[in-house]
């Protein structure tokens, strides 16, 4: 038997990368009976004849998604540019409370920084907790502390179009040169149109290319975080909802009395992080259980 990671699928086949050759693989046929789909990331057995193989045997996943398809992501960079555009806050608090809730790590990776000051956003997501990473592709600052945090993990890289991934992954991964939109412009058609999910091994790790992984809408796409789970994905807020004396019928969004809005008030968690907070628990507090 023979151990390695799935690193590409298309229709039906799955590309194992093992320590001494990478082979093309079918998944064994009681997989489809128990709807069982492996996914680019899934650590396996495989049974080779040559370079050809069957996927026997799947370990157990750290985590996975759906949306992109894909198991065991360590470290889930979060781009946004400090200009052009400018940060949307709402959207990295967006991807990283996703980030927390599937059990994956968010970096914030603060992009552009020939641009503009990253200081502002830098203050907000440090004191929230997070790992703040900050680089530019365009003359190479903070890539090599990027290349570091990737060492030994599968990492993936999430944020709005135009933020900069793709020259930051085309930095990280010399020759496989992505397609960005500068080029895309040029070409006069739209991005990630014919792209799957992959795993490139670099930097010491695995880094994912994940196609249509920047924006993310509650509900829509079958990703949901109920109500009551949502304060769980913002980590700072864990010391001050545990006592909030409310307990868990509190909403921690404006009841007077409320430790995690006297939190806000103290400055122990920052504005802009309980603002997105709130937002986002006026899109989910709807959502029901029963409703699956
Ligand atoms: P993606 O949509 O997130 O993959 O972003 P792209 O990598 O396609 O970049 C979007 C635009 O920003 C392109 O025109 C890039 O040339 C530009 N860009 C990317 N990185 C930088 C950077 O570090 N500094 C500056 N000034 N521009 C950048
Ligand atoms: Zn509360």
């Amino acid at each position: 038997m023979i151990k390695g990671v799935i690193t590409h699928s298309i229709s039906g086949f799955y590309y194992v990368e093992a320590a001494d050759a990478v082979y093309e693989c079918k998944a064994k046929g009681t997989f489809r009976k128990e709807k069982i789909t492996p996914l680019v990331g899934d650590i396996v057995e495989i049974e080779a004849d040559g370079t050809k193989g069957t996927v026997v045997n799947i370990f157990p996943r750290k985590n996975f998604l759906l949306r992109p398809p894909i198991a065991n992501i360590d470290v889930l960079f979060i781009v946004a540019s400090v200009d052009k555009p400018k940060p949307n806050l709402y959207v990295i608090d967006k991807l990283s409370a996703f980030a927390v809730y599937h059990g994956i790590r968010p970096v914030l990776l603060l992009s552009k920084t020939d641009c503009a000051s990253s200081e502002p956003y830098r203050a907000i997501y440090s004191k929230a907790g997070f790992s703040v990473l900050e680089c530019s592709a365009l003359n190479g600052t903070g890539i090599d502390a990027v290349e570091k945090m990737i060492e030994n993990k599968v990492c993936a890289f999430s944020g709005n179009s135009g933020v900069g991934k793709s020259s930051i992954i085309n930095r990280l991964i010399p020759g496989i040169e992505l397609e960005t939109n500068e080029i895309s412009d040029k070409l006069g058609r739209g991005k990630h149109t014919t792209r799957s999910v992959s795993l490139y091994k670099a930097c010491g790790g695995y880094i994912a290319d994940t196609p249509g992984f920047s924006s993310l809408d509650f509900g829509e796409n079958g990703e949901r975080i109920y109500k009551d789970e949502l304060a769980d994905c913002f980590p700072e807020f864990a010391d001050f909802a545990g006592s909030c004396r409310f307990g868990l019928s509190c909403s921690h969004t404006s009841d007077k009395g409320c430790s995690v809005v006297a939190a806000v008030k103290n400055g122990d968690i920052p504005e802009e992080r309980h603002l997105s907070y709130c937002r986002m628990y006026e899109e989910v507090k709807n959502f029901k259980k029963w409703e699956e």
